[in-house]
């Protein structure tokens, strides 16, 4: 307590304190695509954000800009107060910060499960290879594959393999974590068991952003849902009154398609 009155512009004007990641105007285009126009959006340490709008929309090229898979045009992204360098070791020890979780898995197919989860914690955070063994263990377990470490990606099911590549994230200890559509590869009977990890996750207090098409888990996990349409975020709103009563044309156009 800083007894200290704050006034609403000032708080308008910086970013609160608490805000991980902060997109400021941020602009992309891929040639003369623009797909993302303008974006402004902060996150809160804690906060789950659902990400949602029609394919196309620009929803993976925001988480991708968030770590620096892709590169932006204009603006600026910070996460924990840091903007991103475009190239070299700091990146990639900064860019491990943010635990990016993809639809189709993209484990390492030669490598053990065991050893898909201690590579990134050897090779980027330096980790000694005892100490990198158990976290990978204990990851494992907490995903439900402890079983399953000497096992190669194939042998196991596209649930078992996301849980994998859930724990590969977080063995990283990630500031945040990136979900882009986790589930819609997976057969039906094995989305809610990678749902459930993520839940979890979310209980436990960390940071999220997730694109997904599971309206389920955003109403019972997301902080607060974004809506997305032609490279702009059209509309944001705690996820009961999103879902209740968008305000928006497009989102009520688009619910209409998906519920
Ligand atoms: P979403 O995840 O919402 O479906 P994306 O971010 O994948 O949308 O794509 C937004 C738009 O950008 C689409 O029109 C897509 O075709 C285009 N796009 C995505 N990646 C590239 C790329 N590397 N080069 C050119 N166009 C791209
Ligand atoms: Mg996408």
């Amino acid at each position: 307590m800083s007894g200290v009155s704050v006034t609403k512009d000032a708080q308008d004007a910086a970013p609160a304190a608490d805000d991980l990641v902060v997109l400021s105007n941020v602009n992309k285009h891929f040639g003369a695509l623009h797909v993302l126009q303008d974006i402004d959006l902060s996150i809160a340490r804690g906060e789950v954000v659902v990400v949602i709008g029609p394919s196309g929309s620009g929803k993976s090229t925001l988480c991708r800009t968030i770590n620096r898979l892709e590169t932006i045009d204009s603006g600026t992204i910070t996460v924990d107060g840091k903007e991103l360098p475009s190239e070299g070791r700091e990146l990639a020890r900064l860019r491990a910060d943010v635990g990016m979780v993809f639809q189709s898995f993209n484990l390492f197919a030669h490598k053990t499960v065991l050893q898909n989860v201690m590579l990134g914690q050897l090779k980027v955070r330096k980790t000694d290879s005892a100490a990198a063994l158990e976290k990978a263990k204990s990851l494992l377990d907490r995903v439900g594959v402890g079983s399953q470490a000497d096992k190669y990606p194939a042998q196991l099911s596209g649930g078992q393999q996301q849980r994998v590549a859930i724990a590969r994230a977080l063995a990283m200890d990630p500031k945040v974590m990136l979900f882009d559509e986790p589930t819609s590869a997976l057969d039906p009977e094995m989305i809610n068991e990678v749902l459930e990890v993520m839940q979890q996750l979310a209980r436990e207090g960390m940071t999220m952003v997730v694109v997904t098409h599971e309206m389920g888990f955003a109403r019972s996990a997301a902080n607060r849902v974004v809506f997305m349409a032609d490279g702009k975020i059209v509309e944001e709103a705690a996820p009961e009154q999103f879902f209740s009563n968008p305000r928006s044309d497009r989102a009520k156009d688009f619910l209409s398609k998906i519920l």
